[in-house]
């Protein structure tokens, strides 16, 4: 029995219902309750809100979020057989969790979800990134969402917080960090998971801003910094010349040298360039 909720271990819940991890679903299992109740903690204080968790898989970070207390956990798992040790676990928790066997990527369950709304996953790192992109570009700002804590491949998680200058800094963080306030809060090794990955892993935390840091043409910024750092080692006048003939003028309008490259430039200096295309 786990000290957190009298559930059995996760290890016994992998045995007793056959939960061998599946390769091309990126399953990696936390199998430490007292690592997913942490992870639970970095998302805040979750009493009054309701958690979207995508991939809860046997339900560790489930587990750890209902007992830090969770008004109600919104589970979407693509694996079938994860069904039935869910099901245990909501039995548990009258009410507390509701758990949809879906592709996350295939479905907007936001209307389903009440605010405060805190999202949570543990997932695979394409579809880690590729929702945290979505979460990120809603057509309208504020969106469901008051943070995210994902868990990420810490490359992932570098590029998302990187700062100009950078190695890791490109189009990720400034998407991020453009309406978003994001943080690394807590490392893990390999062997945190089972089976372990050959890569770390890291956890962010990013909580949205009420407001975009600074205004932006959304379009213009988007297609500005995919061709600054498509070609991040070209100066700005010939990566971004698709932008029209007048793109050093611009550039020295908002006071960037047209000979620098994206990886110097500050958010800030790419949304005053954007406003110049509205
Ligand atoms: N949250 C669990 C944990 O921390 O132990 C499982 C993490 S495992 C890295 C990722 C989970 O995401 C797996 O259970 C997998 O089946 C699920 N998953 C993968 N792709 C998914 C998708 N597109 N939609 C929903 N769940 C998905």
């Amino acid at each position: 029995m786990a000290a957190i909720d009298g559930l059995p271990s996760l290890a016994q819940v992998i045995r007793t219902h056959d939960l061998v991890a599946k390769k091309q679903l990126g399953q990696n299992f936390l199998l430490d309750l007292n690592l997913t109740s942490k992870i639970a903690r970095c998302a805040g204080d979750l009493t009054q809100c309701d958690v979207l968790e995508v991939g809860p898989g046997p339900g560790g970070l489930t587990r750890g979020l209902l007992a830090e207390g969770a008004r109600r956990v919104l589970a979407v798992e693509k694996d079938a057989r994860c069904m039935p040790a869910l099901a245990e676990i909501a039995m548990i928790y009258p009410g507390r969790l509701e758990v949809v066997n879906a592709d996350a990527l295939g479905l907007d369950i936001s209307a389903h979800l009440t605010p405060p709304v805190r999202v949570v996953a543990n997932l695979p790192y394409n579809v880690g990134t590729e929702l945290l992109i979505r979460w990120l570009s809603p057509e309208h700002w504020p969106p469901f969402w008051q943070s995210l804590t994902l868990m990420f491949q810490k490359e992932v998680a570098q590029r998302i917080v990187a700062k100009p200058g950078d190695k890791a800094y490109g189009r990720l963080a400034l998407l991020a960090q453009w309406r978003a306030e994001p943080k690394i809060v807590m490392s893990l090794p390999p062997e945190a998971f089972s089976p372990a990955p050959k890569v770390h892993s890291a956890v962010v935390h990013l909580t949205r801003l009420e407001q975009p840091r600074f205004e932006a043409n959304a379009a213009a910024l988007s297609r500005i910094t995919a061709m600054g750092f498509n070609q991040r080692r070209k100066m700005l006048r010939s990566s971004l010349k698709a932008m029209g003939p007048d793109i050093e003028a611009k550039l020295t309008q908002v006071g960037i040298a047209p000979t620098a490259r994206a990886e110097e430039i500050s958010l800030e200096q790419f949304c005053a360039l954007s406003r110049l295309y509205d």
